[in-house]
């Protein structure tokens, strides 16, 4: 059965390589891919893209290696729903599982997903134990942490090639998830709290195994923490039906999930964001169709509102002020998170925002994180009224400015609007540019200010 899997994968990436041959030279390189987490819109192009059809799946799950901790032979554009429903069976999941079901493994590596174990276990890219990239060049290189490859991968979203194959560790997990929900007046004592979990891994004697938070308001801070744990007499919540989870946080004290549940807590409303399309009205809720109630329906129908334009049009029509998107995810140091949700309630005043603390294990040649620092991923997806200077973007690039004074920095999924030399500055530019260089001398990728600011 695993035999057959290798072999199929090794025919996916051939075809993939032959999808590659077929660009012409000068056209864009890019995956021809059915879902997409990125924001930022994309300059359409006519060339064909990357035949990643095969490289959907999860090839191998080893349980028990003769050395080392279980792990995952994966294909780079598998998701995590399915990486999941391949791994959970054998009581084990990656050690980060991004929030949203279509999020692939090989878009979490490169572009730096996060979720609540990252306080313990860093980022997706810090579990890789191997990684196949098919690079600008055309060929496969395997690499391994400690390579210039390997460790340039993270936050190049696809610069320097594509990730075919990843090999991960895993992390053994019971059928339940335990949650505390602790509200706090302070953002001190949120402050203190987080910093307190991070280095104990526990809180009042119990262990904590997940955890992030939400800020609904100037003053009203909940963190939730997770335990790991096998049985339980209570029956497990759902919120993938009439309840909404986020909304649960300020009602309930604590709750049970099952893993299952806890891992896509947040996909089912796309943390709050499925409000915008009335999922979570009682009636329209009930007759909106379960199996639909996911992100990426509501990403399907946010480009269809961004393609004709819909909300514009009911701006202009009711006379309200044309809106700015601010979708963006970015971290502070954790000292300075108090100072930075002071600053985004007074300027630009969207809320709830999505808390997340995370600690890098080691530094990455392209992403600052200090290594053993505590930064809190703070999440804001919405739009703001501003009126006709919406279009220079102006609450965007104030947050910009904000984060890199507080020592933080931006995630590059969506809008930047970094100048050239701010950008090179802020990620290493010219590291990535010697080692793309070398795995994609003919330049046939684009580069990551040409994909992150650019939009190309
Ligand atoms: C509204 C919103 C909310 C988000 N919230 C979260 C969150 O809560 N938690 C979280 O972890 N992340 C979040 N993300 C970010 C998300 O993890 C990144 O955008 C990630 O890169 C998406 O991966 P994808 O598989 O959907 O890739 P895509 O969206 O298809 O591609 C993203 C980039 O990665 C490159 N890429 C894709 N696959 C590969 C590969 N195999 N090898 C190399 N490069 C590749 C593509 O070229 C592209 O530049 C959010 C994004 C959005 C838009």
């Amino acid at each position: 059965m695993a035999d057959r899997a290798w072999e199929e994968h090794e025919r996916a990436v051939d075809r993939l390589a032959s999808s590659y041959a077929a660009i012409p030279r000068g056209e864009p390189v890019r995956l021809a891919k059915q879902t997409t987490n990125l924001f930022r819109a994309r300059t359409a192009s006519a060339a064909p893209g990357l035949d990643v059809s095969g490289l959907t799946g999860v090839i191998e799950v080893d349980p028990h290696p003769a050395d080392g901790p279980p792990t995952a032979d994966v294909q780079g554009m598998c998701t995590y729903e399915d990486l999941v429903d391949a791994t959970l069976p054998h009581g084990l999941v990656p050690h980060v599982v991004p929030q949203l079901r279509t999020i692939t493994l090989g878009g979490a590596v490169t572009g730096l997903g996060i979720e609540s174990t990252s306080f313990r276990n860093g980022l997706p890219h810090e579990s890789v134990l191997e990684m196949d990239v098919f690079t600008g060049a055309g060929e496969v290189v395997t690499t391994r942490p400690g390579d210039d490859l390997f460790d340039a991968f993270p936050n190049s979203y696809g610069s320097l090639g594509y990730a075919t194959r990843l090999r991960i560790a895993l992390e053994p997990v019971p059928a339940y998830v335990a949650l505390r929900h602790l509200r706090f007046d302070d953002a001190g004592l949120l402050t203190k709290t987080i910093e307190e979990i991070t280095a104990t891994r526990e809180h009042d004697g119990q262990p904590v195994h997940g955890l992030d938070g939400v800020a609904f308001a100037p003053g009203e801070y909940y963190l939730t923490l997770a335990r790991w744990t096998d049985g339980m007499s209570l029956e497990p919540s759902d919120y993938a039906g009439q309840q909404v989870y986020y909304r649960s946080i300020r009602e309930r004290d604590t709750d049970l999930l099952t893993m299952y549940d806890y891992l896509w807590r947040w996909d089912t409303d796309w943390f709050w964001c499925s409000g915008a399309f009335g999922a979570q009205h009682p009636l329209l809720r009930r007759l909106w169709p379960r199996r639909l109630r996911r992100s990426d329906v509501y990403m399907r129908l946010l480009h269809l509102d961004r393609r004709f334009a819909i909300a514009d049009r009911l701006d202009r029509r009711a006379g309200r002020p044309l809106r700015e998107r601010v979708v963006q995810d970015i971290e502070v140091p954790v000292d300075r998170l108090p100072e930075f949700l002071d600053w985004f309630d007074a300027e630009v005043g969207m809320r709830p925002v999505w808390l997340c603390p995370l600690v890098a294990k080691r530094s990455w040649a392209t992403y600052p994180l200090e290594p053993g620092t505590t930064y809190v991923n703070v999440g804001f997806w919405g739009t703001v009224h501003v009126g006709p200077d919406a279009v220079d973007a102006p609450r965007n690039r104030a947050i910009e400015a904000k984060v890199h004074e507080l020592g933080g920095h931006k995630s590059l999924y969506s809008e930047a609007f970094y100048d050239r030399d701010t950008f090179d500055d802020l990620y290493n530019v010219a590291h990535l540019t010697e080692v793309k260089r070398r795995y994609d001398p003919d330049d046939r990728l684009t580069t990551l200010y040409d994909k992150a600011v650019r939009s190309r």
